[in-house]
């Protein structure tokens, strides 16, 4: 058996023929695919607007900016996300407070929120950062009524959940990105992610005004836009009117990020029923907890919104199985350590102990291979390893 990743991007003629298609045409970094992505990518979410961007960090950086986060600001994320969740805000100078996960979920818990604002008057905190961890989506319907009473903005990370959803009040499928309850949302497009551009981000919303700002900061602040000039000198000029960065995605990585789109629903099926597969091998398996979809993901049919970008278990000895899985060629991964608990997070004063449902999520969690082209065959080895491992 060769040896199988926790996950993996999935490359097809069709992606290649594009990049090489877009390397022998006259764009190397903005050309005509930079726009065509951004359109699909908007329609395959449903939001107004899209930016992409070179990275999801990138991305979660021009969100902070967009929002005008600064040293005055305080924003709340969650302790089991990727650390650059997190850092967005110290790029900033602003300061990251995290509330603790369900433990159901490992989604920040959304009841810690609300008794971290009672008390506190409004605009004591400037903003939420959820993350659909793992692909299970946060229910931002019920977050956005919190952060509406505290004047509060949201920026979604969904970095783990293009094409997620969950049902609202209304019986509505909300897709992850949407914008119709976060100001702005995030996607990676790193190549264990859902659609592999190598490095590459998008940021999406439905507020003009952001979705302006975002395009000035990716580019150096600098326009051309002839309506937004304070002067005009001729064909060549432009201005830079705010102080931006060069977070831009080459037109070859678009390309690639369009035809993988293309190809977007057809591995979430295949995610879904990988997922469905483990969920079987391990229902009644003891000592092997499979960590629990968000219930407001799950439709009246039967279905599931879960975008399944991790499969995580929990297990007594987690140490053990992972370098059990290891010996036999199956990389697993551990998502995450404890934002709070890196040390520098706690040079910031964050400590051990801070967060204990999340430390005691992080001492148990390991994350199964899942992507579209596991075959059959080596998930069953891996349902096997695991099972041998944890006798069950
Ligand atoms: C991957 C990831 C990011 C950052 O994306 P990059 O493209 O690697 O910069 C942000 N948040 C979460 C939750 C992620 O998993």
């Amino acid at each position: 058996m060769k040896p199988i990743p926790y996950g993996r991007q999935h490359i097809t003629e069709d992606d290649i023929q594009a990049v090489v298609e877009t390397l022998q045409s006259d764009f190397l970094t903005q050309g005509p695919k930079v726009a065509e992505f951004e359109q699909a990518f908007a329609n395959y979410v449903g939001a107004k607007y899209a930016v992409a961007v070179s990275n999801g960090t990138a991305a979660l950086h021009l969100c902070a900016m967009a929002l005008g986060v600064n040293g005055s600001s305080r924003v709340i994320t969650t302790p089991i996300t990727f650390v650059a969740s997190a850092n967005c805000v110290r790029y900033c100078d602003g300061t990251v407070e995290f509330a603790d996960i369900d433990p159901a979920t490992a989604l920040i818990d959304i009841e810690k929120v609300r008794r971290m604002l009672e008390g506190k008057p409004k605009g004591y905190y400037s903003g939420i950062i959820p993350v659909d961890f793992a692909g299970n989506p946060v229910n931002l319907e019920e977050l956005r009524e919190l952060a509406d009473e505290h004047g509060m903005w949201i920026i979604e990370d969904a970095a783990h959940s293009p094409g997620g959803y969950f049902v609202d009040s209304q019986g509505e499928r909300q897709f992850c990105g949407n914008g119709r309850f976060a100001e702005l949302a995030i996607f990676s497009f790193h190549p264990v992610k859902h659609i592999a551009t190598s490095e590459g981000g998008m940021v999406t919303t439905n507020d003009e005004e952001l979705y302006q700002k975002l395009l000035l900061y990716r580019t150096h602040g600098i326009t051309r836009d002839p309506n937004l000039l304070e002067e005009n000198h001729g064909g060549w000029y432009m201005e830079m009117q705010a102080l931006g960065y060069n977070y831009r995605i080459p037109d070859m990585l678009c390309a690639l990020g369009i035809t993988q789109l293309a190809r977007a629903d057809e591995g979430m099926a295949r995610r879904r029923e990988i997922a469905r597969v483990y969920d079987e091998a391990f229902a009644d398996a003891a000592g092997i907890a499979v960590l629990g979809t968000n219930p407001a993901s799950l439709t009246d049919t039967g279905e599931t919104g879960h975008a399944y970008h991790l499969y995580v278990i929990q297990v007594a000895d987690r140490k053990g199985l992972y370098d059990f899985l290891r010996e036999h060629q199956i990389f697993a991964q551990v998502h995450y350590i404890p934002a709070h608990t890196m040390p520098y997070y706690r040079s910031l004063g964050h400590k051990k102990g801070d967060f204990p449902k999340a430390e005691h999520y992080y001492e148990a969690c390991l994350s199964l291979p899942m992507y579209p082209t596991l075959a059959d065959v080596e998930q069953q080895y891996v349902i096997e390893k695991v099972k041998e491992f944890c006798k069950a």
